[in-house]
């Protein structure tokens, strides 16, 4: 067997590698093994792809593996739950980054050599435009996720994003037609580049959830066209597996948002609508309770719904929900989870948290089956969740969320809220749901709110 044919077979199973972690991916109970069969064919991919290319010799490989993977069991360990969304915004504008550096060595490297097709130069100009809009786009996600970025919209900002585009397709255009004029390659990446800035720094509300998705989407068609300037197999299926991946849970995004794509990348991205004066909101019709009025109010209801939000991870609150949901089970009381397709940071985040607490994933209900059963509820308890409670989403056209589905539970008899304060939350909106009848608000912190309950019915 050849050189070429080792890296062929290994690169195959890379592939199948990769084929078989995503496939364990799709459930919460298979996901540990998924995960590991990806990180395994990432390692048969890289070792291959070094080797057969002698980028550098075998001892510096090993070092590089050694170090990169302290920095990634570090990483994996110190990074909390609530700082994942962030680290996963950062991955997708380094993997558009990386694209571009990586394919745009490659083509200026065979400009120089006067050898380009007519192939190369179209996927170069692809994963330049891809990939540098990922990456932008990716750090002002990062930002606004870290909440260092909170600017909005700007007048004139749609006219300037549409010159931007014009500008980048005309570039990408001349970059195939006159490759050797290097100058459009640039122009390109910057134009591109202010693109994606433009085209996240304003989102707000309901559309951000969606555009993390297309940049995940695009971080893959961005590695997948750079494996077409490489003549890289392999890159081209693992980018074509995160694009199909990103680009199926952009639409599953839109749909649980109601938003269209269209919308979402040329339309309505700004923070829009009339943000409520939360006094004017609030008023003094918010109602606080304690703890131990709540285990009372639990003691004799028969279904009770837990809404986790942001907060939740937040808190860290997983352990001490589940505890609860283990002491209204012992007292014959029904307990299920209603997970709203947005509530965190990032698609699946609740569900993430609440398998780490090994709450049985048949007792959590997406929003379509939830919503239905509150009429029937006697207890809702949100725990750190905000926007996706909203009801101004149902009964404001002018709000920001106004469109977005939201998860009902003003219908359920009796409302408990567990937050630290009257403070917002992502969207920056006032909430009438803590102001409401039925609403009891139990201020402080996840955690030690759900522990104080589960105390107050022990002792009850
Ligand atoms: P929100 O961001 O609306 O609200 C979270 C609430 O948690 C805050 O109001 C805060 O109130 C409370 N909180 C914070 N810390 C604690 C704590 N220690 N204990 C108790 N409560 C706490 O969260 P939701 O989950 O309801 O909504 C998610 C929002 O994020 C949506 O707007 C969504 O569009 C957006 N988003 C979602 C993404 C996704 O993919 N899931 C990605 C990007 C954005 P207080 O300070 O008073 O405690």
């Amino acid at each position: 067997m050849s050189a070429a044919d080792v890296t062929s077979v290994a690169y195959l199973v890379a592939a199948v590698l990769f084929i078989l972690g995503l496939k364990g991916l799709a459930r919460p109970r298979t996901a540990p093994r998924g995960n590991l069969l990806g990180a395994s064919g990432m390692l048969v991919a890289i070792l291959a792809t070094l080797l057969d290319r002698s980028i550098v010799d075998f001892r510096v490989l090993l070092a590089g593996l050694v170090v990169g993977s302290a920095i990634g069991a570090v990483l994996a360990v110190r990074v909390q739950m609530t700082g994942m969304p962030q680290l996963v915004a950062l991955f997708n504008g380094f993997g558009g980054g990386a694209s571009v550096l990586v394919a745009g060595a490659s083509f200026l490297a065979v400009v120089d050599e006067g050898l380009v097709d007519n192939q190369l130069a179209i996927a170069a100009a692809l994963t330049a435009l891809i990939g540098v809009v990922t990456l932008t786009g990716s750090l002002v996600a990062f930002a606004k996720l870290q909440e260092v970025l909170s600017l909005g919209g700007f007048r004139g900002q749609g006219v300037l994003r549409a010159v931007l585009a014009v500008v980048a397709v005309a570039a990408a255009v001349m970059v195939v037609v006159s490759p050797a004029d290097t100058g459009w390659f640039w122009l390109l990446v910057g134009a591109g580049a202010l693109l994606g800035i433009l085209g996240t720094v304003a989102i707000g509300g309901a559309d951000m959830p969606v555009v993390i998705a297309l940049l995940n989407a695009f971080s893959g068609l961005a590695a997948s066209t750079a494996g077409f300037v490489l003549d890289n197999p392999l890159l081209i299926i693992a980018g074509s597996l995160v694009g199909a991946s990103g680009v199926i849970l952009t639409q599953i995004m839109c749909t649980s948002m109601n938003r269209s794509l269209f919308d979402v990348v040329f339309g309505s991205m700004a923070t829009g609508g009339v943000v409520a004066d939360a006094d004017e909101v609030y008023g003094d019709r918010v109602t606080s309770t304690s703890a131990e009025e709540v285990a009372m109010i639990l003691e004799v209801a028969e279904r009770v719904v837990i809404v986790p939000g942001y907060g939740l991870a937040v808190a860290q609150a997983q352990h001490a929900v589940r505890d609860l949901m283990r002491t209204l089970n012992d007292a014959g009381t029904e307990v299920v989870f209603g997970i709203h397709p947005v509530a965190g940071r990032m698609p699946g985040h609740m569900n993430v948290l609440l398998a780490e607490a090994e709450i049985d994933y048949e007792c959590l209900l997406d929003m379509d089956q939830v919503n239905p059963t509150f009429a029937q509820t006697d207890v809702t308890i949100v725990i750190g969740a905000n926007d996706v409670v909203n009801p101004l989403a149902r009964t404001d056209p002018n709000s920001p969320i106004a469109g977005m589905p939201v998860l009902n539970v003003d219908e359920s008899r009796t409302v408990v809220v567990i937050k630290r304060s009257l403070g917002a939350g992502f969207a920056g909106i006032p909430n009438p749901l803590f102001a409401a009848d039925g609403t009891l608000m139990l201020f402080g912190d996840g955690k030690k709110a759900v522990l104080d309950v589960v105390a107050a019915l022990l002792n009850a």
